[in-house]
């Protein structure tokens, strides 16, 4: 496989652009080599610059459910862009979208739309703030909540990828209310709230961990961390950037019957457009300005394309048989790995939850950040390599999810595993 076009169009990228990438994971850098710059996609197919194809287990990094370029949201884009791309102006697509959210996700009864996951919990936080009257946010190590200042605390992928523990620029006054404790970890929260509860105004958590990989909530965690903040009078903030609408058609918090105050929202709900999402109870979300006091503004906020794109996304997903067919093809990506692994004898240990899933290098269990980081990232470089060589794309870094989407087949999800066994066998 040639790789030449995408070395020099990264090599032309760093002259103009800090790093060559826009958001820092992409450069390749955990796994070494170049990044693949991409042409086109369409399906659960990426094709980059050189020619070269590949099968698509990135999806974005989780928007792409529906597979690229789906015909129904293509068409929708299209009957969009000649009207306008931003009027500034409520529009009745924002509606249609939100109707659509409220009816899905069990906790949201209001919702409002920003244009990334890193608005909608920088938004929740401060509502959560403004709604208790307290200072302190609860977060766990390994959570990724986007990159607004106090939740860049111990968070994961990027941060964990490249080994910054906490960013530079933020100031310790900005993290001060922000307690990062270990996921999975009840007695941890108990102490917390025994010490400084009166302080806490929420705890927050991806309640399938994606940014460490793959982790699902022990049993009994969510629905703990339900019963100890409303005894604390703590609110609960699912960010389910990732796992909303992606794990059922009301995320994880229907998956597992546990209903948080306020809810994030991204990925999925865009479309593949710029979109974020929070919500909540109809008392807490009046208090945003303009019926509260509690500021968030968005120029292109609801922006008509991404409205559609959302729309015609959720359409998708409305279908009888797409959730049942995400966790199926989930589930045999899952036994193909460990197939190929057990037979390479290359010690691998995978969590899945639906259509979410990592391969931990290591032998495991990963139950939070701490086991998580054991995982040979070395030996994850490797295999990323080899994967890549034979056609599929993988995410470039050992502490993110393997997506798979509507447009994989099961014969895109058998290749997958051969490879696998190929690669795991040469690493
Ligand atoms: C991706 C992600 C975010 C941030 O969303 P952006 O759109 O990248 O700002 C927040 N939370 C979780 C769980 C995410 O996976």
């Amino acid at each position: 496989m040639q790789h030449e076009r995408s070395e020099a169009a990264f090599e032309a990228a760093q002259t103009y652009i800090a790093g060559g990438v826009n958001s820092p994971v992409r450069a390749f850098k955990s796994v070494g080599g170049s990044p693949v710059f991409i042409n086109e996609a369409s399906g659960a197919r990426i094709t980059d610059i050189d020619g070269n194809q590949y099968i698509d287990f990135v999806g974005s990094w989780g928007p792409m459910v529906v597979g690229h370029a789906h015909p129904d949201v293509v068409n929708m884009l299209q009957s969009l862009v000649g009207r306008g791309t931003s009027f500034g102006a409520p529009t009745e697509l924002e509606t249609d979208l939100a109707r659509r959210v409220v009816e899905m996700v069990p906790s949201i009864d209001r919702v409002r739309f920003v244009n990334s996951g890193t608005e909608a919990t920088m938004t929740a936080i401060r509502l959560a703030r403004a709604a208790t009257g307290r200072p302190k946010i609860v977060k766990f190590g390994g959570c990724y909540h986007g990159h607004s200042d106090s939740l860049l605390a111990n968070a994961g992928s990027g941060m964990m990828t490249l080994g910054i523990p906490s960013s530079p620029g933020v100031t310790e006054g900005t993290v001060a209310d922000t307690i990062t404790i270990p996921f999975n970890s009840l007695p941890d929260v108990k102490e917390v709230f025994h010490e400084v509860g009166d302080q806490v105004a929420a705890v927050i958590l991806e309640p399938v961990a994606g940014n460490m990989g793959v982790i699902p909530p022990a049993i009994g965690f969510l629905q703990g961390l339900r019963d100890m903040t409303r005894e604390n009078g703590s609110l609960l903030i699912f960010d389910e950037v990732i796992s909303g609408f992606r794990l059922a058609p009301g995320g994880a918090q229907e998956y597992y019957g546990v209903t948080p105050d306020l809810t994030c929202l991204g990925k999925v709900v865009g479309g593949g457009l710029p979109v974020g999402a929070f919500g909540g109870r109809a008392d807490l979300m009046e208090q945003l300005a303009p019926t509260g006091p509690v500021y968030q503004a968005g120029t292109l906020a609801g922006n008509p394309l991404a409205m559609g794109a959302g729309i015609a996304t959720l359409e998708i997903l409305s279908q009888p048989e797409a959730y049942r067919k995400l966790d199926s093809l989930g589930e045999m990506l899952e036994r193909g790995l460990r197939d190929a692994a057990s037979r390479a004898g290359v010690p691998v240990h995978v969590n899945r939850v639906g259509s979410m899933m990592t391969g931990f290098f290591q032998t495991g269990p990963v139950t939070n950040f701490e086991s998580a980081a054991k995982s040979d990232t070395g030996r994850y470089g490797a295999y990323h390599r080899a994967m890549l060589e034979q056609g599929i794309y993988l995410a470039p870094s050992q502490f993110e999810a393997t997506f798979v989407s509507l447009a994989h087949t099961e014969a895109d999800i058998a290749a997958a595993g051969e490879a696998a066994a190929k690669a795991l066998a040469s690493v």
